[in-house]
């Protein structure tokens, strides 16, 4: 994995809530970010996409319509991106938040060359509001915000696991543990790292992607500095 320019971090809203599972946690929020100004200060230009799932999970609401509920989702990850971008700011980085549906109060519309601009400008940009579309996630923002951007790499921060297993190594001795992989493999083996649209993007893009433990996100330093931390899938694993 060779990251030298640009990278796309997933922050889902789990890593956001720390141990506690809801709402947000500042102590986990706050070492997110001081880690995230260490990448920085290896000249590596940073998107964030935030997932919500702290907060609602669309397809979980059983007694209203989906579009409604996904897009109180996607209203919870405005929430998630603008704790981030305060956490960020407080250690001195400067950040845009971008969102994907509009808000012009709040936070920029996502507008792709703007982003670009930002990150080349050394600011950390943040999307939120997901793709601006119900039925989708935060992982498929994350494969189609990468590939807009031009991301080297998409790295997505797990809680409660330091890679992919074949099935929860929580629950089972004999999960299996994966040091490399690739997207068919995921999608064949049916493995829930991300949700198939995620996958299939990213596979058909030729998008590379690490999976590690976020629990400690010093991981991501190490992986940016080339360290083979988590689950690598992709590149050439897809070849
Ligand atoms: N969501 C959506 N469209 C998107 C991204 C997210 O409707 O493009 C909604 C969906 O309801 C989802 C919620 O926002 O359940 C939170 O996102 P996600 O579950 O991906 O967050 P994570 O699990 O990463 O915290």
């Amino acid at each position: 994995m060779y990251i030298n320019k640009r990278v796309l971090i997933k922050l889902s809203g789990e890593a956001l809530a720390g141990g506690k599972g809801f709402g947000m946690d500042d102590n986990a929020i706050n070492n997110i970010a001081k880690t995230i100004k260490e990448v920085h200060d290896l000249n590596v230009q940073i998107g964030i996409v935030v997932g919500g799932g702290n907060f609602w999970r669309g397809r979980n609401q059983d007694d209203m319509d989906r579009t409604v509920s996904d897009n109180i989702g996607m209203l919870g990850t405005v929430m998630n991106a603008l704790r981030v971008q305060a956490a960020l700011e407080k250690i001195n980085l400067e950040t845009r938040v971008q969102t994907a549906i509009q808000m012009n109060e709040v936070a920029e519309p996502f507008i792709v060359r703007r982003a670009i601009r930002h990150l080349e400008k050394g600011r950390v940009v943040i999307f939120a509001a997901g793709t601006g579309h119900p039925y989708f996630s935060t992982d498929t923002t994350s494969a189609l915000r990468a590939l807009e951007i031009g991301a080297d790499a998409i790295l997505i921060g797990k809680t409660g696991t330091d890679a992919i297993y074949d099935k929860d190594p929580n629950k089972f001795d004999d999960a299996v543990r994966y040091n490399e992989l690739s997207y068919k493999e995921i999608l064949t083996k049916n493995l829930g790292v991300m949700d198939a649209s995620a996958t299939s993007l990213c596979r058909d893009n030729n998008m590379p992607l690490v999976v590690f433990g976020i629990d400690n996100p010093e991981n991501l330093v190490k992986i940016v500095k080339g360290e083979k931390i988590g689950t690598i899938v992709g590149g050439d694993n897809d070849k």
